[in-house]
């Protein structure tokens, strides 16, 4: 299986800025490992400010689709009315190299999301030095996540997820992280008709590594929005469309204080992000390894993702067997009826090709 929308490089994205039926104002924040130019887009005149970037992982292009659909609302009436009362500085790929390669990391294979305090990447240094001289009110820190989270135990697949993240080791209800509770919460009862229970929260362990976390700990309220996972829809259009709207309804409740409306209780009744799901559970399987032949089992197999040329390849590959896995599929295959084999030879991390 293939996608042809995950894979999103600078060059790509290039294209569709192009589309937008106006110019957009354009700088050059610094520049990646490879010296590829790292852009920013700052626009409206308000008094809060919000920085939002995007592609810190370069394999995570969803949620800078969705950018692409909060630039194309900004030209239009609504959208011209909330950038009265914001101003907004967009950094749609933080790491072009990554972006490029389609990988989680930079050129030096460090993870930016892991740089915050040490600073050893150009990619770091220029979201700080923005961070510091933009002086945002509210940072949004865009990125996608695996196809495995469902939205609490046993719960459906987790479509979008976010965190406040903590400020300090206590993990405590500072003011700054409050407002970003209340935000996700306003998120997440106005999207329950679009994705009933398919929301879910991240774990809020303090690591001030994060860039999040150390925003926070500075004092600026930081929404971690993860794009996820629905059905069958690995080129996640879905998730970009629910991405955009969730986008959306958080900037209009900065814009017109109705954040303040939601509590932090009802941030903490979002289900947490559990590790359910496999991309294909094949059920009824019988498993020869090098031990023996297993009967009737449940087979996992998780997808990996790889680029080639400009698509994204969804390799299956071999995750866990046993008589109840206890986790939930995407895809779930019935052996007897689907494979025209009834036993699978596999070694551990192999990939699987009868798909
Ligand atoms: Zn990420």
């Amino acid at each position: 299986m293939t996608s042809n929308n995950r894979y999103l490089s600078s060059q790509k994205w290039d294209l569709l800025l192009k589309s937008l039926p106006f110019k957009l104002p354009i700088t050059i924040i610094g520049y990646s490992v490879l010296n590829q130019p790292i852009y920013a887009h700052k626009l409206g005149n308000g008094k809060i400010k919000v920085l939002l970037w995007s592609q810190m992982h370069g394999n995570e292009s969803t949620t800078t689709r969705a950018l692409l659909g909060l630039l194309s609302h900004l030209g239009s009436t609504s959208g011209a009315r909330l950038i009265e009362g914001l101003t907004l500085m967009i950094i749609p790929q933080l790491n072009p190299d990554g972006s490029s390669a389609y990988t989680r990391l930079n050129a030096n294979k460090i993870d930016l999301n892991r740089d915050a305090l040490d600073l050893t990447q150009p990619e770091s240094l220029a979201l700080r030095e923005v961070f510091e001289s933009f002086s945002p009110d509210f940072c949004f820190n865009l990125h996608g996540q695996r196809s495995v989270f469902a939205a609490g135990k046993g719960g459906k697949p987790a479509t979008l997820s976010f965190l406040s993240p903590a400020a300090n080791e206590q993990r405590s209800n500072t003011p700054p992280r409050v407002k970003a509770m209340q935000i996700i919460a306003l998120i997440h009862k106005n999207l329950q008709h679009h994705i009933p229970d398919q929301i879910g929260r991240y774990d809020d362990t303090f690591n001030p590594n994060c860039v999040g976390d150390y925003f926070t700990s500075l004092g600026v309220p930081t929404i971690l929005y993860e794009a996820g996972h629905n059905g069958l829809d690995y080129d996640r259009d879905f998730s970009k469309e629910m991405t955009l709207s969730a986008l959306i309804l958080a900037l209009n409740s900065i814009e017109d204080k109705s954040y303040l409306n939601h509590s932090p209780a009802a941030y903490y009744q979002i289900p947490e992000n559990e590790k359910d799901y496999v991309d294909i559970l094949i059920k009824k399987v019988d498993v020869k390894t090098e031990t023996g032949l297993f009967k009737n089992q449940e087979l996992a197999v998780l997808y990996q993702e790889e680029k080639i040329g400009e698509k994204v390849f969804f390799r299956p590959i071999y995750h866990s067997f046993s008589e109840k896995t206890g986790l939930l599929g995407h895809r779930v295959l019935d052996a007897e009826e689907i494979l025209k084999v009834s036993e699978v030879k596999f070694l551990e991390g192999e990939t699987i090709d009868i798909f």
